[in-house]
């Protein structure tokens, strides 16, 4: 077979599975094995694979019109927009493809909103154990040594804290306040483990921000969109950004982020500062419309409040005492279990046991299923990720 040939970069580890079909949480591999998908392609399909009400806006709109580009008005565009603000409560959205190009926009608002200040250098305040894409400027603000090994020179203009560390923030705001214009932060780590904030440390940094005249800008390009339980993560805390990314989950596969602003966040990137060929073009738009429809008129984010609670005290019951457990924890339907000892073995036997999960941080296995997975769906992951951690280090 010619598929084998190595034309590809080998940018990725692939298990050697191809998936050619989806339905709901199921994927269907070309020699018909049938996997329960635990991962829903990293937090992107939350509505589960081939959608029927998804299925229907895409098709339907790329027999009308795919792309005109942003030279010209683009209504679909418009109301998703109007619908993402009364979502979040923000003033407007600009439109990219991906997490990280939603991020590259918020980058650079934070950067102009220091040059409109008189700021000559700068800085942005990002995580340890943060994750923000790979491109130059948002792999630069990831907090990661691994991601940015081989790179350098990164970009200026980032300074790093420890994650959930309140003084620390303090302690930069008392050395070098005035050239800081922006503090970058998931609400929830993702990629760095499923790092849940501690309490009041979302509220703390808004307070911080609003003390020093920083913006607040929140990457949620995995948390938002209703993975946590609620649109956007930050509504469990009541902080309403100045700057809020989403990706992901937005347009359930079809490549859209994007990059809402508020207040003066809002009037920073005006005509000729920024753009994108692709960005929300009408084909995706009525992807994302119908997928805000679901979320919001199906009930699927309260229900990915339930099942992920579901899923939560599931696991807890079934590993209660279990010494290879140091924490489960979780927002919505983002959960991890994390292990004593580094689990990525875990990977390959949940094939085995026909689940698709994910291992990062070494040792956290980690849970991002479709939201609308029925009940006995949800029971049977908790049973088969009982099951696997309980067979770690077994042979
Ligand atoms: C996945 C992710 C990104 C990058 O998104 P891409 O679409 O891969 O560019 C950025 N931030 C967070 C928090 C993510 O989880």
């Amino acid at each position: 077979m010619e598929e084998n040939m190595n034309t590809m970069m080998p940018t990725y580890n692939r298990i050697p599975i191809r998936f050619v079909r989806g339905s709901g949480a199921w994927l269907y591999a070309d020699n018909e094995d049938k996997y329960l998908d635990a991962l829903a392609g990293i937090a992107v399909c939350g509505l589960g694979h081939a959608h029927p009400r998804i299925t229907k806006a895409i098709t339907d709109q790329a027999s009308t019109l795919i792309h005109t580009s942003n030279l010209y008005e683009i209504p679909l565009q418009e109301e998703l927009a109007n619908r993402l603000c009364e979502l979040t409560n923000m003033d407007n959205v600009f439109f990219a493809n991906s997490g990280a190009e939603a991020n590259e926009a918020a980058i650079k608002i934070a950067r102009r909103h220091g040059d409109n200040r008189g700021i000559e250098n700068p800085q942005i305040i990002v995580m340890e154990g943060s994750f923000h894409g790979r491109t130059m400027a948002t792999l630069t603000a990831t907090g990661n040594r691994k991601v940015h090994a081989g790179f350098e020179p990164l970009l200026s203009g980032f300074v790093r804290a420890p994650y959930n560390d309140i003084q620390a923030i303090e302690k930069i705001a008392s050395n070098k306040a005035s050239s800081i214009v922006a503090v970058f932060v998931e609400p929830v780590l993702g990629e760095g483990g499923v790092v849940i904030p501690k309490d009041n440390y979302l509220q703390e940094l808004q307070r911080i921000c609003d003390e020093n005249d920083w913006l607040l800008m929140l990457d949620e390009v995995q948390t938002g969109n209703g993975r946590t339980g609620k649109y956007l993560a930050c509504e469990h805390s009541g902080v309403v950004p100045h700057v809020v990314t989403t990706a992901k989950g937005l347009g359930n596969g079809l490549p859209i982020g994007a990059c809402m602003a508020r207040g003066i966040a809002s009037e920073i990137l005006i005509a000729g500062t920024h753009g994108s060929t692709f960005g929300g073009n009408p084909l995706v738009c009525a992807g994302a419309l119908a997928v805000l429809d679901e979320l919001t008129t199906g009930g699927v984010i309260e229900r990915a409040e339930y099942l992920g609670q579901r899923i939560k005290t599931g696991l807890e019951k079934a590993l209660d005492g279990s010494n290879h457990v140091k924490e489960i924890r979780g927002a919505g339907m983002m959960i991890a279990v994390e292990t004593t000892e580094p689990c990525p073995e875990l990977i390959q036997r949940a094939l085995e046991r026909k689940l698709l999960l994910n291992v990062t941080a070494d040792s956290v296995l980690r849970l991002l299923p479709p939201l609308n997975l029925s009940d006995e769906e949800a029971d049977q992951i908790v049973e088969i990720v009982s099951g696997l951690v309980e067979s770690l280090g077994d042979e």
